[in-house]
């Protein structure tokens, strides 16, 4: 990607300043300028995509199915085809994921050019409520706005007392640079991260230890949604503390030493790499805000409305810094309002819900409404889970341990949320937020033709059991 040099000094104005590149503010950038305005990224990357597609969600992907091809291999093993031990080529493995990364990297470097936008390199920081410096290795720049975006993101959360500078302890960004295949390897934090890359190493060949401090793996998720995943990973992986935090970790010449507390966990233990994957926080304190007179509260989160303005009218928040849940699918759809509404259209955030997505082995999704919160806010509601055991489609790929939840509106009979465990949840979890924002019921779903065979009817088969039209499954009338 070309970037501006930052060596020309010249003065640059934007009618619309994104302060980061990653998947909110590429998305606020190139709408605005699809609606006629004049636009400016600052990103401290020399490319675009922020986090998600260089340090994140892209990479992490790509080695996931890495994961995959050696779990399904591995386990067809025991229905008559067999491949032998794989071997790791992990130079090749880290390039063809680095070129997943390029060439999404090419592809929004040329989406911004066809848009005639304008990339500066380098760290910004709010002068005042119209200016920005960007600062870089060797220059420094303002830019003066009319309007602005802020889209910076958030950091990965670390412990101040482990030695975070020991490079046996690594967050997410150290872990997807895949420098080695620790022969032991803690997880420090049972959430999405911590789980998506126990997959990743668990698959290459590394011993996996996790350690949660909550009584449950991904603790947003509902306990029934997640007993699957859990049953799965408890026979690969070395040990599953729960209810369990680390008190202490130090550095020894042969090992991270960890210090534990909890029921279940042994009082330490020597690891060979530790990852902590305990929470990310946004990047508000870092971009003084304060000369631009936005509101960030003290974690760094900057209060919007539903127009995605700040308490300064012309200065726009979206994504992580913009609150939770910190998931790339919010910032970009929060980019487009905020683009909008900078531009003058009539737009707001009116999403019913964000699904959430664990691309672990088996995938965790979940939408709307958990049973939990349900509960919590004395809803009254059905449910239905269809066990995968009895879909045809989940069988014949050797897999059965999944599930779909159904949740609906005791009186109106309408989606409220959902839940799917199980291979490719992620992407069936779509039918039912389409559901949830089209206002369906039950009897809409179970009324909709579903191929067959597929794991998509699992949803219907759910929608089917709240209706109490289902044949697939025998439930006895009380
Ligand atoms: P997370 O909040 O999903 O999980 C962190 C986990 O660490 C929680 O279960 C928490 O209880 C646990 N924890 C906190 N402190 C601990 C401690 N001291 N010891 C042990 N456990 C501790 O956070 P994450 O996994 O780091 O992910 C960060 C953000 O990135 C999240 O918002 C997540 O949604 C997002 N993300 C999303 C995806 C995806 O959409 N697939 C993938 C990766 C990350």
């Amino acid at each position: 990607m070309e970037m501006n040099s930052l060596d020309n000094t010249s003065a640059l104005h934007a009618e619309v300043l994104v302060l980061g590149g990653g998947p909110g503010g590429y998305t606020a950038a190139f709408r605005a300028a699809d609606l006629g305005k004049q636009v400016v990224i600052v990103e401290r990357f020399p490319v675009l995509g922020g986090v998600c597609l260089n340090v994140g969600c892209i990479p992490s992907k790509a080695l996931l199915h890495v994961a995959q091809v050696i779990h399904e291999a591995e386990a067809f093993s025991q229905h008559g085809v067999s491949f032998g031990k794989p071997e790791i080529d992990l130079d090749k493995i880290r390039s063809w994921k680095n070129s997943v990364t390029a060439t999404l990297n090419d592809g929004l470097a040329r989406l911004a050019k066809q848009r005639k936008i304008t990339v500066v390199q380098g760290t910004g920081q709010f002068s005042s409520d119209k200016s920005l410096t960007v600062k870089s290795e060797h220059t420094e720049q303002t830019i003066t706005f009319d309007q602005a975006i802020i889209a910076a993101g958030s950091q990965p959360t670390n412990i101040p007392s482990f030695p975070n500078d020991d490079p046996r302890l690594m967050n997410s960004t150290g872990a997807l640079e895949l420098t080695d295949i620790p022969r032991k390897l803690l997880i420090v934090g049972g959430g999405i991260i911590g789980l998506e890359m126990a997959t990743v190493f668990h698959a290459l060949g590394s011993e996996i230890s996790v350690v949660e401090l909550m009584d449950q793996l991904i603790p947003g998720c509902d306990n029934d949604l997640v007993t699957p995943l859990y049953r799965h990973v408890k026979k690969q992986y070395k040990n599953i503390w729960l209810s369990t935090r680390v008190k202490e970790i130090t550095a020894q010449e042969n090992g991270l030493n960890v210090v534990f507390e909890g029921k279940e966990a042994p009082e330490s233990e020597l690891f060979d790499k530790v990852l902590v994957a305990i929470g990310r926080k946004p990047n508000g304190l870092l971009i003084a805000a304060e000369k631009a007179g936005v509101n960030v509260d003290e974690r760094g989160f900057i209060a919007v409305d539903k127009q995605q303005r700040t308490n300064i009218p012309h200065i726009f928040a979206i994504g992580d810094i913009a609150g939770n849940p910190m998931l790339a699918h919010k910032a970009s759809y929060e980019g487009k309002i905020a683009a909008e509404v900078a531009s003058g259209h009539k737009a707001g955030f009116d999403a019913l819900t964000i699904p959430s997505v664990a691309y672990t082995d088996p995938e965790v999704a979940w939408m709307g409404l958990t049973e939990n919160q349900a509960k919590q806010q004395g809803i009254e509601y059905n449910k239905a889970s269809f066990p995968w055991a009895a879909s045809g489609r989940s069988l014949s790929t050797g897999r059965k341990e999944g599930v779909t939840k159904l949740i609906t509106d005791k009186t109106t009979g309408r989606i409220l949320g959902a839940g799917i465990v199980g291979s490719h949840a992620g992407e069936l979890i779509a039918e039912t937020v389409l559901a949830l924002e089209m206002g369906a019921d039950a009897e809409d779903i179970g009324l909709t033709i579903h191929a067959h065979p597929s794991l998509s009817e699992t949803v219907a088969f759910a929608a089917e059991m709240i209706s109490g039209t289902i044949t697939d499954l025998y439930i006895k009338k009380s």
